[in-house]
This record gives C-alpha cells, structure tokens and sequence, in this order.
C-alpha cells in the first residue's frame, strides 16, 4: 500500500525549509516529505547569488508603514536567534554576518523624506541608528560615498553598525540539515510536481516520477505557489507581477550595505550598493527592475504557466492598467528598460543608480553579473486593482500557497510558524507555539 504522509512540502526555498525546520522541532507532526525539483535547496530566488543577501529589519526599508517596520524587525530577529541557538560557531558564519547599514538619502527632497522618518517613531524603535547629517560623518564609515561628490549636493545618512547580511541557500541548508535528523522526515530532489488533486482522503501529489498521498499540502514554489492554487480554484482575485532583478559587481568600494530613500508606494527595494557575502572583494549594485511575463527568471517554459496562472480577464487587465501606467512604477519601467539596452544601459545604470551612491566608479568600472538574480513575484490584488505590499499566503481546505516577495526570506521563520498554525489547526495536531516564540525570542 502507498504510504500515505502527513504533509507534503512542495519547493525547497528558505520558506520550505524553515517550515520543514519548524515542523521537525516544534510540532507532533511525524511524516512529513518535502519534493524540490531542483538538485539542492535553495537554488532559485532564495540562492545567495539571486536575492539582496540583506537581513530586512525595518531601519533602512523608508516604504514600510511603521506596523510592517516594528513587524519586520521581530521577524528579522527570528533569523538571528535561529543561528545563535541552532548552529555553531563555524556554521554561523558561513549563514550569517555583521553588516553595517545605511540610508542614503541625496538632495532636498529625498532628505526631507528621511528627516520625517527619523523623527516619528523611528527613533524610539531603533534607539540605535544614528543619524549622520555632516558628509564627514558619514565619510568615516562609507568613503566612497562622499569621495568625488558635487558639493552642493546635499546628503543625509541613517547609520547603524548593528545590521546583518545572509547566505539564505546556506541557511536554507541548516534548515534542512536538521529537519532530516527525524527519521520519518523525508526529502526529495529532482522531483517536478506536475499536478496536486484533492480526493476524499486527503492530496494526490504527482511527481514526473511518483505519485505521493497527504493529508494537506504547503506549497512553497515561489510564484508557482499562486499557479497551484488556481489550479485548485483558490486565489481567484490574485495574480502576480513577476519583477526580476539584475546586479552589477565592482571592486570592493562600500563597507557595507547602502540603500536609497525608496520611491513612494513601491513595494520592491531601489537599487542598492553592498557587498556579497560570498565574495569579500566584490561590490554588488541592484537589483534592476524588469518586468517578465514568466514564473522563474531564465524559464521561457515558466511563460505559459505566468499566463495561466494571471487568469487574464477584465479586473486583471484593469490591475495591469493601473499598475504599469502608475506615473512612478512606469518612470521605473523605462528607466530600467534602458539599462537593459547593451552598452548605453551600463551607462545609464552607472550615472543613474549607481554614481547617486559611489560617485567615483566609471562604467568600465562594473561589470553585468551573469545568471543572476532572481524574480521577486510581487501579488496583485485584482480586487483593489493594485499592487499588495509583501507576501501572502492562500488557504484552502487542508492546503496552504505561500508566495513570498522580499522580505520573504527574511521572514522565513515567520513564514514557517503560520505555515505550521494553520496545517496544525487543519489537522488537529500540536504546534509548540510558546516554545518555538521562547526559544526565538519572538514578541508579537
Ligand atoms: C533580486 C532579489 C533581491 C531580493 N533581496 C532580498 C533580501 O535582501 N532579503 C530578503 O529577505 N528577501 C529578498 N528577496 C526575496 C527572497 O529572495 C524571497 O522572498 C525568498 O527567497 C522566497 O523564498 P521561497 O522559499 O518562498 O521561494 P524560492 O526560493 O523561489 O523557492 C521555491 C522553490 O520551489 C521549487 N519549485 C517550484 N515549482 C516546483 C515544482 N513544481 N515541484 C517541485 N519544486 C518546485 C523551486 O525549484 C524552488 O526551489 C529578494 C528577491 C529578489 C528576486
């Protein structure tokens, strides 16, 4: 007879890890299997090489509400608590590392923006960021970002050195190391899930290999989490706007990381300056903004499946219209389409972006990362018609689709403990609530 588990989890991101972590160490749940169709976890947006490396804590993200940056922070703190208590030393370091930040806010208005942030509650959430409103200030922790600037260009920083930078594939690998400690939790590699049915008994998940059966499913795929869904007829006022992102390397030329002031009402990050923590002697500058039609960045088979999945009728096509034609997301747009234009956009990109942070590096001094970068698949609400500002997850009947736009994987762990609420809640088992929140030092 087929075994039958309890749940399975499909992709192995740092959100199906962190759940299958969760799970392992915090719940009663005993069969658990998790398919990824990839070689290893961590593969996608959640590799190092394809999201921002940034641990989001709320100080330098000027977009969020200060709910979502008071939430951002507990969250953050899970990840950070996971590596004290979990992994030793040597492991740490190889998941997470100090990393100083910075808001780099230039000229009047984008000063004025960042005064009005520090000055509401801000100050009394981050007690330790510091405001640096003299260029030599912030020449001492950033040079470069002063270095061969106009003098009447003004500028205002908000400076902390208590940030953190992550390897999210190596934490994602931790995860995994030791949900696998428990016998009876089990991964797959390699393996597609091509079609998820619901039957009386529970879930038929379909492989292109096998065929497994649960009593719920957690969808984790990314923006293949949204495609499953419908699928299944859930989230039919969803769809998703796949933004992908692409980085440029320099020498070293920043200490740590540098955002910019973010433009109104945009959900995703401006390109920022900072290192990669696998790489010591490298700059990276992004992510670009693009705008693909498909579900994984570099997947023209994911284009099909981005269509089916947007569920084209008229409140999508009115969604769309209301997003694309936003003055400041189409500004982004074109914008970001020249820089995608071979030669002019490396220019482009340079003056544009990148000099607003370093104003020293010349074009020839970056160089387009190749294969990377990830998509970062932003939900539309096509009831709102708009844009929602982070992830969702979608419940239905003993199955649960999560999609996770930045600061997805910041907030795995938060992630992971809904997850595991709502699939211990469907299934009448025990999720050690209290426990995993003591352990982690969670608030909220
Ligand atoms: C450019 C960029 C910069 C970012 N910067 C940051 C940052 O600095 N900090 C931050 O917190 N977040 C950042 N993010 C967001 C972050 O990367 C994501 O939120 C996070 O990685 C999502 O993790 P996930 O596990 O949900 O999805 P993913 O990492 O995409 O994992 C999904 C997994 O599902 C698997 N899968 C899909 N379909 C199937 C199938 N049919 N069968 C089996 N397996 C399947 C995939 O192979 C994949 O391994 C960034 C994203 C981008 C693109």
């Amino acid at each position: 007879m087929t075994k039958k588990y309890e749940i399975i989890i499909i992709g192995a991101g740092v959100v199906g890890t962190a759940s299958m972590y969760a799970l392992s160490r915090y719940s009663e749940f005993k069969d658990v299997l998790i398919i990824e169709k990839e070689k290893d976890v961590a593969l996608l947006n959640s590799n190092s090489n394809n999201n921002s490396q940034t641990l989001h804590s709320g100080e330098i993200e000027t977009n969020y509400s200060i709910e979502k940056t008071k939430e951002t922070k507990e969250n953050a703190k899970l990840v950070v608590s996971y590596a004290n208590k979990e992994l030793s030393e040597d492991e740490r370091k190889n998941v997470i590392q100090n990393c100083q930040k910075m808001t780099l806010a230039v000229g009047d208005n984008e000063i004025d923006k960042l005064e009005k942030r520090y000055d509401s509650e801000f100050k009394e959430i981050f007690p330790y960021v510091k405001k640096l409103d003299k260029k030599e200030d912030i020449a001492r922790v950033e040079p470069n970002v002063v270095k061969g600037r106009e003098e009447n260009e003004n500028l205002l920083a908000l400076f902390t050195d208590n940030g953190y930078m992550v390897d999210y594939h190596n934490l994602s690998k931790s995860f995994m190391g030791i949900a696998l400690q428990r016998d009876s939790f089990k991964a797959k590699f390699n393996e597609e899930v091509k079609e998820i049915k619901k039957t009386s008994q529970g879930y038929t998940v379909k492989t292109n290999k096998n065929e497994f059966l649960s009593d719920s499913v957690l969808v984790t795929a990314g923006a293949y989490s949204l495609f499953f869904a419908k699928k299944l007829g859930y989230g039919k006022n969803l769809g998703i706007l796949s933004v992908g992102g692409k980085f440029y390397y320099s020498k070293k030329v920043l200490n740590g990381k540098v955002y910019r002031v973010e433009r109104e009402g945009i959900p995703f990050a401006a390109v920022h300056g900072d290192p990669d923590i696998t790489d010591p002697n490298i700059t990276r500058f992004g992510p670009t903004v693009n705008i693909y039609p498909e579900l994984e960045k570099g997947n023209i088979y994911s284009m099909p499946d981005y269509f089916r999945s947007l569920n084209f009728n008229e409140d999508t096509a009115k969604s769309l219209e209301n997003i694309l034609f936003d003055k400041t997301i189409s500004k982004i747009v074109k914008e970001n389409l020249i820089y995608s234009i071979p030669f002019i956009g490396k220019i482009s990109f340079t003056k544009n972006e990148v000099n607003k942070i370093v104003p020293s590096l010349k074009p020839d001094d970056l160089k387009l990362a190749e294969n990377v970068g990830g998509i970062r698949p932003q939900i539309i609400d096509t009831n709102k018609k708009q844009l929602a500002l982070g992830g969702t997850a979608i419940e239905g009947d003993g199955a649960l689709f999560s999609v996770t736009p930045s600061p997805g994987a910041t907030s795995c762990l938060k992630e992971a403990m809904d997850n595991c609420l709502y699939l211990a809640d469907y299934n009448e088992k025990r999720f050690y609530l209290e426990k995993f929140k003591q352990d982690l030092d969670y608030k909220l």
